[in-house]
């Protein structure tokens, strides 16, 4: 049964889903993505190892899980062939990714997150979920084997990239959104640094207390205090927002007063 039949051409992700395979139905010299014949919701892609990079000369090939409520939330993508940066079957942490469902965005698809990817490969591991920090040695010796890996279902993956220099025309809001992903890791890490400084500033002490809350024995374990950055990150905004409205409450108590001050003066 073809997928045009199996799925409700009306829902707007099955629609989304046909639209993306369309786009991404011709191979380009850096990624490459279609879905499984018998399932919209699965995708294979193969990326090419960034230039200039320990992972130049590599062809990366991987999952994509897109949820149900996709383009609502985001895709997982998972990486099949070795590369030193990402373990391996397993649902990897991009901050577009299923893991930081806060930051995606609708109008993002598979195509962003396979250039995010890419972008995403050089940049430090920095402990976050699914990273692996093997040396620039280690990781050039996987990308020079993954020329050779077969994907059971798409073949040899070398071969479903074009080898033709084609330009693949990022938009100026890919090219933001990108950078701004690159950043995001380098921030991530430097805040690791800085609580193992044991710098305490405010936000600092609010992450080891959520740390002892919820995990008690998690002071030497790298995920427990990756995930709790996360939280902090959620839960900045909330308590600006108390402040605002505490202004606001203590303005609108002092007018009330004033009215009631300048009511009984004018009485009197
Ligand atoms: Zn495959």
């Amino acid at each position: 049964m073809s997928l045009e039949n199996k799925y409700n051409l009306k829902s707007p992700g099955v629609k989304r889903l046909m639209r993306e395979a369309r786009e991404l139905a011709e191979p380009t010299e850096e990624y490459f993505a279609h879905p499984l014949e018998d399932n919209l919701f699965e995708w294979h892609f193969t990326v090419r190892g960034p230039p200039s990079t320990e992972f130049e000369g590599g062809f990366y090939h991987g999952r994509i899980l897109l949820p149900s409520q996709y383009p609502m939330q985001p895709p997982n993508i998972i990486l099949l062939t070795p590369n030193g940066r990402f373990e391996v079957n397993k649902k990897i942490c991009l901050s577009i990714s299923g893991h930081h469902p806060e930051s995606w965005q609708p109008s993002w698809s598979i195509r962003t997150a396979l250039l995010a990817l890419i972008a995403f490969m050089p940049t430090p591991a920095a402990g976050t979920i699914g990273s692996l920090d093997y040396t620039p040695e280690e990781r050039q010796i996987l990308a020079k084997k993954s020329i050779n890996w077969e994907c059971q279902i798409c073949g040899k993956i070398a071969e479903t990239l074009s080898s033709q220099s084609k330009s693949s025309n990022i938009t100026q809001e890919e090219a933001s959104l990108i950078q701004q992903i690159a950043l995001k890791a380098e921030e991530d890490a430097n805040r690791k640094e800085k609580s193992a400084d044991k710098k305490e500033d405010s936000d600092e002490t609010n992450v080891r207390q959520r740390v002892t809350i919820n995990t008690p024995s998690a002071e030497t374990i790298n995920e427990p205090i990756t995930d709790v950055i996360m939280e902090t990150e959620v839960s900045i905004n909330p308590s600006t927002v108390d402040q605002v409205f505490n202004v606001v409450v203590w303005v609108i108590v002092f007018v009330i007063v004033l009215l009631i001050g300048r009511r009984f003066f004018l009485l009197e």
